[in-house]
């Protein structure tokens, strides 16, 4: 097992954003999860990079506690996560903002700025663009890259393909399985179900911090708590508007 999570909980005042939830990943797969709005996944995702402290719970990985390490150390240790704001420096190249992932791994510059060509490539960018002229798919892509220089063994995608058209999303799906197969174990939060159906074979579902359901793609979206999860609290919110003024 390259990742073990267990009874994950995360409270902000007496909010708990993360009510106890667990993941289990083994090296090599591509585990979806999904949620809706507000779940906690983004907050979930925090606790595995080591950029919030979790409650509680414990986050095994490849056999070492990390669960109250920095994020330098989860980077280390080879947890890498997209931000769903991506985290450019806008003054900066493509290749430049990627170097600075690749510094973490090599420190001589010559060595990173090797790696950072390397990821830009295989990602499909142009290193000498500037990042402010990058439109959205650009910048999902950068920020995959940025991530990869740090040559993570797991992935942590959250959100990276939002806001891409059906075409966009496609390529980025070719892009997620390019990098699968360079050996990268990848968890990928995704709203866009043809992702999770394309690259996924097994799903986790988020609900009020919780874990809701769990199996194959078409197990969960067939699951009555999902169902519920996603189209009950849009139902309510709708009918509340509708109701008392
Ligand atoms: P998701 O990624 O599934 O949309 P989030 O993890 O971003 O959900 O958020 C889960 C809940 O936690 C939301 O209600 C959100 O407002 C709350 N939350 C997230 N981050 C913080 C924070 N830093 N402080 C307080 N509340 C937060
Ligand atoms: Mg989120």
């Amino acid at each position: 097992m390259l990742l073990e999570a267990s009874e994950v909980s995360k409270a902000f005042g007496n909010f708990w954003a993360v009510a106890g939830a667990d993941l289990n990943v083994e090296e090599g797969e591509i585990v979806g999860l999904i949620g809706p709005n507000g779940a906690g996944k983004s907050t979930f995702f925090n606790c595995l990079a080591g950029d919030m402290a979790p409650t509680d719970g414990r986050i095994v990985f490849d056999g070492v506690d990390l669960t109250r390490a920095s994020p330098e150390a989860h980077a280390r240790a080879g947890i890498g996560r997209t931000f769903q704001v991506p985290a450019t420096f806008e003054d900066m190249s493509v290749l430049d903002n990627v170097t600075v992932g690749a510094f973490l791994r090599h420190p001589h510059r010559g060595d990173a700025r090797e790696r950072a060509r390397r990821v830009v490539e295989l990602t499909g960018l142009r290193g000498e663009q500037s990042a402010r002229s990058l439109g959205t798919p650009g910048r999902k892509r950068l920020e995959i890259a940025r991530v990869l220089a740090m040559q993570p063994r797991l992935l942590l995608l959250d959100e990276a393909l939002a806001g891409l058209t059906p075409m966009e999303v496609r390529e980025a799906i070719t892009l997620v399985r390019r990098i699968h197969e360079t050996g990268v174990t990848i968890v990928i939060v995704e709203h866009i179900m043809e992702v999770i159906m394309t690259l996924t074979r097994r799903v986790l579902v988020f609900n009020q911090g919780h874990v809701i359901a769990r199996g194959t793609p078409e197990e969960v979206v067939a699951d009555e708590a999902v169902i519920e999860a996603y189209l009950g609290r849009g139902t309510r919110s709708h009918s509340r508007e509708r109701g008392n003024p």
